[in-house]
């Protein structure tokens, strides 16, 4: 049997990479460039960890496990991010205005008012009344869909 053969066949039915895989080696390539500066045995300690989740993860064969790991990642890092992805949002687009629908949680983006006074906009989403200032006869646009209708 060839090498790459053998390869295969030892990687049948093993989970390999995803996005927490990922991560890791990134935190694990940073943790060695910076220990090249700090020759910290607590950091060498926490690489090496580091090391034996990637390959222990990745050569596992609890698929459904490692793949639950990994969704729980995601929904972590996604938390951590979504603040700022607003705020970058926000700063960037001075034409919009954003708001979340209270009802569904879906984030709006609504033309800019043109005068003072409440209105009402309809969410497209879950077709409920979103109360806001005037509005230009615009479209309103789906940012962030929630699940939930
Ligand atoms: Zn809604």
């Amino acid at each position: 049997m060839k090498f790459s053969e053998r390869i295969r066949m030892f990687m049948k039915g093993r989970y390999g990479a995803d996005e927490l895989y990922n991560f890791l080696f990134i935190v694990y390539f940073l943790l060695m460039i910076l220990n090249t500066f700090l020759k910290s045995n607590i950091v060498r300690v926490l690489e090496l960890i580091i090391l034996v989740v990637m390959f222990y993860r990745f050569f596992s064969k609890k698929i459904y496990v490692r793949s639950a790991e990994n969704q729980k990642f995601k929904r972590l890092k996604n938390s951590l991010i979504k603040p700022f992805k607003n705020l970058k949002r926000k700063f960037k687009d001075k034409e919009h205005v954003y708001k979340k629908c209270q009802k569904c949680k879906t984030i709006l983006k609504l033309p800019l008012p043109r005068k003072r006074g409440f209105n009402k906009a309809v969410c497209p989403h879950c077709k409920s009344k979103v109360r806001l200032f005037t509005l230009k006869k615009e479209k309103i646009e789906i940012v962030k869909a929630s699940k939930v209708k």
